[in-house]
């Protein structure tokens, strides 16, 4: 079993103050390296620190909101309606029943039907036509995707405004009685200055909620290892966050909640919601965050799935390994092959298929048969959530070109049997 590399010195902060408590001080507890495409905006590696004040986990990342805003409108993933990834806001199945469970349980503080309600981050507008569904007809969906919009304005009379709420020359010529923001906060740089920019847009009695994924839970089920610590979650919440967000703003919680939803692969995914009311005088206070055990319990379980995957990739003596899906977990594969030489570039998403890897193009998958050398190669699908559909689609391809396929490995398979 490896031991944690727990550092515990407090260091003054190079990059980002505390987002919820505007600390100067953090710890770091971990540094997970990443290799993504070349040029990637987002390719550095993920300082996972603690603030020493509230107990944020966050990443302390040099990165600049600008090159954020760039990388969700023009390289976001959340673009394509078939994307499985809990945020991306499709509108077909597991992520239709997420979201119309979140329509329901954010309804409970929605009175009236002609409330004017805005989702920021928005993505394929399946929230929204959730709410459209349950009888709301006010609503709006906000995202910095073009193609996003385009297709949230054919939800009904579903209004869109095409931007990022963090730009200050955006227009929003209305003020609202319920504001959305799902799956949002976990990507932004300055978490403040955005509550900030709600509040503003928020009418007086309107409520804000905000739901992400729940920190204190990430242990519970380990998916892919450190899929919780990737390019894009710079931001760690749990219920504590929540309150503590209310105590530097002039907001009151007025409740906090958890919720459970499956993802493709069966297993569970946990959230945590709250949900806010302007307030003028705030009384709340700092509560520290005790997230550290269960953060510590996800990187162990993960360490030991990333040794396993990578002691056998490492021990493969085939002279092409084809890594087929290159996401999260291939970003953290690709630092840790020793012998890199030896990887082709695989993945279905079209967008991937322009890219490089240590200048190496990525293939799409119809080019398998052609990257095969007969005995000497084998396949890794890098994803633990779509491996069956994947596995499915390299058959098909093969047995259409009327080649044997070589021998794929699972890794998510293989990670079972080995644990
Ligand atoms: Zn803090």
């Amino acid at each position: 079993m490896i031991q944690l590399k727990k550092l515990s010195n407090i260091t003054v902060m190079n990059n980002r103050v505390c987002p919820i408590c505007d600390n100067t001080e953090n710890i770091i507890i971990r540094e997970i390296e990443l290799k993504t495409y070349d040029f990637h905006p987002l390719d550095k590696n993920y300082k996972l620190v603690q603030c020493s004040n509230c107990g944020f986990m966050y990443n302390d990342t040099a990165l600049k909101q600008v090159e954020l805003d760039e990388y969700y409108t023009n390289q976001s993933k959340y673009d394509n309606k078939d994307v499985v990834s809990v945020g991306a806001g499709g509108i077909t199945g597991l992520d239709k029943i997420r979201l119309s469970e979140s329509a329901k349980i954010i309804s409970k503080y929605i009175y009236d039907k002609d409330s004017s309600i805005i989702d920021i981050g928005c993505a394929s507008g399946g929230l929204l036509y959730s709410l459209k569904e349950m009888g709301y007809v006010n609503l709006t969906g906000l995202d910095p995707s073009p193609i996003c919009i385009e297709r949230v304005s054919g939800i009904g009379n579903c209004k869109t405004i095409l931007g990022s709420i963090l730009d200050k020359d955006l227009k929003i010529d209305q003020k609202f009685d319920v504001i959305i923001l799902t799956h949002v906060l976990e990507h932004i740089l300055d978490v403040k200055k955005l509550m900030e920019r709600l509040y503003d847009f928020l009418n007086k009695d309107g409520i804000i909620f905000i739901e992400c994924p729940d920190s204190s839970r990430y242990h519970l089920h380990v998916h892919a290892p450190f899929q919780e610590f990737n390019t894009e979650h710079i931001n760690h919440f749990s219920e504590s966050t929540f309150r503590n967000l209310s105590t530097t703003m002039k907001i009151h919680i007025v409740e906090t909640g958890l919720r459970t939803f499956k993802i493709e692969n069966g297993l569970d995914y946990f959230a945590v919601y709250g949900v806010y009311k302007k307030t003028i005088n705030n009384l709340a206070k700092i509560e520290k965050e005790l997230t550290i055990d269960e953060i510590e319990k996800y990187l162990l379980i993960s360490d030991n799935k990333l040794t396993i995957i990578s002691d056998f990739i490492n021990s493969l003596t085939y002279k092409n390994v084809v890594l087929y899906g290159i996401g999260q977990l291939s970003y953290k594969l690709i630092k840790i092959t020793e012998d890199k030489q030896k990887l082709f570039f695989v993945d279905g998403d079209p967008r991937n298929q322009k890219r490089k890897i240590y200048g190496n193009v990525i293939h799409q998958p119809v080019d398998l048969p052609n990257l095969i050398d007969e005995d000497d190669s084998c396949i890794i699908i890098s994803s633990f959530i779509s491996s069956s559909s994947i596995k499915t689609d390299i058959l098909r391809i093969f047995s259409v070109a009327k080649i044997l396929p070589p021998k794929i490995f699972e890794l998510d398979k293989l990670v079972e049997n080995a644990i």
